[in-house]
């Protein structure tokens, strides 16, 4: 039960003053990268500055420095409107002001006049703080961040925290929202002992937010700060404290008895497959019939290299459920999978009359409604789809397996919220990003595995290649011979940076790719497709369409495709700038090719300027091709970073803790999670992740 001091921070941020529809729009965007997801007010909380704007700067104007913020108490003279004429929609409009120390022209593009007059009216005196810049030895500031009375003097002269911004949304309005918001923490009971809160400073956890959202120099928005460390650390916390309820729960549970039916839709299935099932796909398989049928509830990670196999053991699960009248469940973290998966197991499913329904995001109106409708009623045997499926109004009829896919891209609580929608329903984990067993525990506790060790008979060894940039001449001219064979192959575009500060680097991904598409249309002619993250899911889906099928032989794309997708006769990925991935990621990567018998290769291209041990990285992977030998690596070099809290599009992620300071917190707060489950102030804490 949710304390009820909590509900002011579940409210959404439209409650507060100065967001409306556009605004919540943009924090959709700058929180969940989804302008249509409702931001809570305990999510804006989390977005924490990543910056500080120090505005006590305020020199004699003669003396202000090029590219510095100062605040400067000036008196306005003149206006200077932009006229009429061809460009006057490009010239600035400009305020001339002054005071004793000298003169300063403020600039401003696309302005409406009226403003601007009311804002500073000539003869008058105004506080004004921003960014000056020196050009043709005039003082010039273009857009104030701030224009004040002069009264205001004092409350502008300060430190203020800089925030991450999206597009429309400035820092004045975050800052608005976020002190609004911090209003509405209510003091709370301490769930650390004594002895981590003083670890932390002394800081309890809504002190700990307050000054995180107060620096007052650049050190305190490193990631080391007390307030930063406690809630990063509140944060894993949570995480564990919920993983152990779920182990709780869910130890000696009975479960939904599916028994080995004579219905035999196993053995249809296995009639209809165009192969024979590998060795380690019947012993999976035999484990989940034993499993399902024990009257216990079975819970259990399948860990299969990419490639493997692992979606067929999905199906024969589910029909498990379908046999016996209930419902099963499929849920995978990106859209193009979803379809995928979708469009594969429908032909399947419907030769054994097993009606399947898709529900994605992109569903909308009817089409969402009858989909919704038949998981309700039942008609919906198994159910494919991705976050779209916990949300609030979807109910089950009855939901008695749940499959995740690449469950590593979701949360426990998405996880946990899936799940409560059945009656402790079976759950099967499937995953291709090896899990170090130090960090299982962690991870996921004492969760049972099932290892699908070998792949489909006949695949050859991928061969990767690590190649200069400068090379990538070279490259093309071997990739149009391949193209002209008729093989098919991916172009990955780069990932512009570390993406955990800024969500607008997401669309610099998408410029890069749509960049070089161009340049591959101009060269390659119709044979080449484009797909990312923010295209209408129509699009994409008949671009993956075309590429299945063969229209399209070069894919060009951003790491939408990095897992899941499954287009057997690929046989090249191109890496560009390959150094900026992680190598778990990497691999994941590269298994979209070599899955067929056909022979395939991974180019990794990288930048001149890549450093040595970046170079290693690639290295190891063109070295080792086997997932579990490769994760170990990444887990060496990074101390399992990349499963820790690697930010990406559509990914579940840590909000607060980052992955270079969390592995020994992570391992802390899995011990003090076993020691506090029983503590009622824990309840507080989670609810604030949930
Ligand atoms: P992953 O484990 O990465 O999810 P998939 O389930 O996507 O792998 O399977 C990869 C490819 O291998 C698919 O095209 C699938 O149809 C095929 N496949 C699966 N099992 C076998 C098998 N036993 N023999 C041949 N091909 C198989
Ligand atoms: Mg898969």
């Amino acid at each position: 039960m949710r304390p009820t001091e909590l509900f002011p921070i579940f409210s959404p941020v439209t409650t507060l003053k100065g967001v409306g529809s556009q605004v919540a729009q943009m924090l959709g965007r700058l929180v969940h990268n989804d302008e249509n997801a409702t931001v809570l007010i305990k999510d804006i909380l989390f977005q924490l500055p990543t910056g500080v704007v120090d505005r006590r700067n305020s020199p004699p104007l003669r003396e202000a420095k090029h590219e510095t913020i100062c605040t400067f108490r000036v008196k306005v003279e003149t206006h200077h409107p932009p006229g009429g004429g061809r460009f006057a929609n490009k010239r600035p409009y400009k305020v001339v002001c002054s005071n004793d120390t000298g003169d300063i022209t403020l600039v401003f593009f696309h302005a409406a006049k009226d403003y601007i007059e009311k804002t500073l009216p000539v003869g008058h005196e105004r506080i004004i703080s921003g960014k000056v810049e020196m050009f043709d030895f005039t003082l010039q500031m273009t857009h104030p961040d701030i224009i004040a009375p002069v009264s205001d003097l004092e409350k502008v002269q300060i430190i203020e925290p800089q925030y991450p911004l999206t597009a429309g949304l400035t820092n004045k309005r975050l800052k608005n929202i976020i002190l609004q918001a911090l209003e509405k923490v209510p003091e709370m009971p301490e769930w650390l002992p004594e002895a981590e809160v003083k670890q932390y400073g002394g800081l309890s956890f809504k002190q700990a937010l307050l000054a995180a959202h107060s620096p007052k120099t650049e050190l305190d928005i490193l990631p080391t700060t007390h307030a930063r460390m406690r809630l990063a650390f509140d944060e894993l916390l949570a995480e564990q404290l919920l993983l152990s309820k779920a182990r709780e729960n869910s130890a000696a549970q009975k479960g939904i008895l599916l028994p080995n039916e004579s219905s035999g839709l196993w053995l249809q299935l296995k009639q209809q497959l165009p192969y024979q099932l590998t060795s380690g796909q019947h012993e999976i398989l035999a484990e989940i019939s034993t499993g399902l049928a024990s009257g216990n509830r079975f819970i259990r990670l399948l860990q299969g290299d990419v490639g493997s196999g692992k979606t067929i053991i999905a199906l024969f699960a589910m029909l498990r459920a379908v046999e016996r009248a209930h419902q099963a469940a499929l849920m995978v973290p990106t859209e193009i999978v979803a379809q995928q998966h979708f469009s594969r197991i429908v032909p399947l499913a419907d030769a054994l009359d097993v009606k399947t329904v898709l529900l994605t995001g992109s569903a909308k109106g009817a089409e969402r409604k009858r989909a919704l409708e038949q998981i309700e009623n039942g008609d919906a045997q198994i159910i494919i789809g991705t976050h779209a499926l916990f949300q609030e109004h979807v109910n089950f009829n009855s939901l008695a397996l749940v499959v995740i896919d690449e469950q590593h891209r979701f949360g426990v609580e998405q996880r946990m919220a899936l799940v409560n929608k059945g009656d402790r329903p079976h759950l099967l984990h499937m995953t291709a990003t090896p899990i170090p067993r130090s960090l299982m525990m962690t991870l996921y506790g004492d969760m049972q595995t099932l290892i699908l060790k070998d792949k489909p008979h006949g695949r050859k060894p991928i061969t990767t290649r690590v190649i200069a940039l400068s090379r990538a001449d070279e490259l093309l001219k071997r990739l149009e011979a391949a193209l002209a064979r008729g093989e098919k192959a991916y172009w990955i575009c780069p990932q512009i940076e570390d993406k955990s500060t800024d969500a607008s680097l997401f669309e610099q991904d998408i410029a890069a790719a749509e960049l070089r598409f161009k340049e591959f249309h101009t060269r390659f002619g119709n044979k080449v497709a484009l797909v990312h993250g923010r295209m209408k899911a129509d699009q994409r889906q008949s671009a993956m369409q075309d590429f299945l099928n063969g229209n399209v032989q070069l894919l060009v794309a951003t790491t939408v495709i990095e897992v899941g997708v499954d287009v057997p006769d690929a046989t090249i990925i191109i890496i560009e700038r390959a150094e900026r991935f992680g190598l778990s990621q990497l691999h994941q990567l590269r298994g979209r090719v070599g899955r067929s018998d056909k022979e395939s290769f991974c180019i990794l291209l990288y930048a001149d300027s890549t450093t040595v041990d970046a170079r290693e990285r690639l290295l190891t992977l063109r070295n080792h091709e086997d997932g579990f030998t490769i994760a170990e690596v990444d887990f060496k070099l990074r101390g399992g970073g990349e499963l820790l809290g690697k930010r990406q599009a559509g990914q579940k992620q840590y909000r607060l803790a980052t992955a270079e300071y969390t592995g020994d917190m992570l391992f802390e707060a899995h011990t003090l999670a076993e020691k506090l489950q029983k503590n009622p102030a824990t309840e507080w804490l989670i609810e604030w992740f949930a």
